[in-house]
């Protein structure tokens, strides 16, 4: 019922018709004022253990020294870097497995030059995935974090795409790190993603979660042998929508495959046949472009999937009325293939000629004009006598061309409708009693 969550303050006593957010403002300042309670913040950040007793993870560059305590390593000693070891086994201990290195943890104090102690605990694997997005936007930045220019240039991420489970905590500390390096001036952003988008799981048979335990894992790599990978990366975006979980169903995988076999065969059929597009080869690009490129961007992968076997079987139809499809028209197909099934479309793209790479061949655009369907004109008679003519598209089916013939002549109709007759793109005849 609201569409927002401010309204007018009623029984509020000296508050009555002012608007809810004023006291909202105001109600920590009456509250402390009336010394009944304070006005804090809460943080969801609580304190975070940050050590860890394993070999795995960024060591932590503290010396302990038994003059000076802990002495930062400094900073011209940075990075860091954990020992080569034979054994990174947890040590039974409870202490970390760095702790059995004599040679690595025995140093020299920054400080003093006494004999000290390195920290062997090392860092939780959030230290890294807090911020690695930053970093591969400037890979190979050996002297800064990221450089200002390229982060000002790429980031924040415009889509991060993740499973549910990380969504809490890493989020929490992403945003964490952003919010600090922002402070320091290291980024102009202080919240890392400009959109979350959380991926379902995929399951086994009856929704049961895959485990080695339950025996119903299923194996890319056998997969990958006997379809490729190409028709497993459609199948996994084909399954359902991204935001849900799904059901493995090894059927499913068959499918795509017979899809991708199915645009190979236009395509090798039709590429030295040297056909003409037709206006309906055209509207049938365009269809695609279209449909394509507004569920990619809606993130509909699934039915980006479908609208590509949709028009893919039209093609097939007007190949077989025509001797083949216009080379752009395939064309185009293998490009916007190229995200879902990069080698598939990377080969075909080969066959028709191109010497570039698919991917340097830019996006194609729709038509609005070049999609839409011929109109017709067919007259609509009530007993052999015509009453309207309408317009309907050439494609319309039986059921469209009827209901638009019944609205047409609604007001000119007498007794009860006994028969409805469509002739395909020539006529409509009410027949009355
Ligand atoms: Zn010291």
């Amino acid at each position: 019922a609201y569409t927002d969550a401010v309204g007018t303050m009623i029984n509020s006593g000296e508050w009555n018709g002012q608007e809810s957010s004023v006291l909202k403002k105001e109600a920590p300042h009456m509250i402390e004022e009336r010394g009944i309670g304070r006005a804090t913040v809460n943080f969801k950040l609580r304190d975070w253990v940050f050590s860890r007793q394993r070999y795995w993870g960024e060591p932590i560059p503290i010396v302990h020294c038994p003059k000076c305590g802990n002495v930062p390593v400094p900073e011209e000693e940075l990075p860091l870097r954990l020992p080569e070891v034979e054994s990174y086994e947890p040590t039974g201990t409870g202490e970390s497995p760095l702790a059995a290195i004599d040679e690595w943890v025995n140093c020299k104090c920054p400080q003093c030059g006494a004999d000290a102690k390195r920290e062997t605990n090392t860092m939780p694997q959030w230290a890294g995935s807090s911020w690695y997005f930053l970093r591969y936007v400037d890979n190979h930045n050996d002297k800064e974090l990221v450089s200002r220019e390229k982060a000002d240039e790429m980031l924040p991420v415009d889509m991060y795409i993740g499973g549910v489970e990380h969504a809490v905590l890493h989020l929490l500390y992403s945003r964490f790190y952003t919010k600090f390096l922002y402070d320091i001036g290291v980024v102009d952003f202080d919240e890392p993603f400009h959109k979350l988008f959380n991926q379902g799981m995929i399951t086994g048979k009856n929704g049961i979660k895959m485990s080695k335990s339950k025996g119903n894992v299923v194996s890319p790599d056998d997969l990958v042998r006997d379809y490729g990978c190409d028709s497993l990366r459609m199948y996994e975006l084909f399954v359902g929508p991204p935001e849900l979980d799904a059901e493995w169903d090894d059927r499913g995988i068959d499918g795509v495959n017979r899809f991708l076999k199915r645009v190979w065969n236009l395509v090798m059929d039709s590429k030295d046949a040297d056909i003409t597009a037709t206006k309906e080869m055209i509207k049938e690009r365009h269809k695609l472009i279209y449909d394509v490129t507004t569920r990619l961007e809606s993130f509909s992968l699934n039915t980006v999937i479908s609208a590509f076997m949709e028009h893919n079987n039209k093609l097939i139809e007007i190949a077989k009325k025509e001797g083949g499809i216009d080379k752009e028209t395939l064309s185009t197909m293998a490009v916007l293939l190229s995200p879902f099934a990069p080698h598939v479309a990377e080969e075909l793209w080969e066959e028709l000629g191109h010497t570039e790479s698919v991917f340097k061949a830019g996006w194609p655009k729709y038509d609005e004009h070049a999609m839409k369907d011929d109109e017709i004109k067919v007259p609509v008679q009530i007993n052999g006598k015509t009453k309207a003519v309408i317009e309907i598209s050439a494609d319309a089916s039986k059921e469209e061309a009827l209901a638009a013939g019944r609205e047409a002549i609604a007001d000119k109709l007498t007794g009860n409708v006994i028969k409805e007759i469509y002739v395909p793109k020539k006529i409509i005849n009410i027949v009355t009693k």
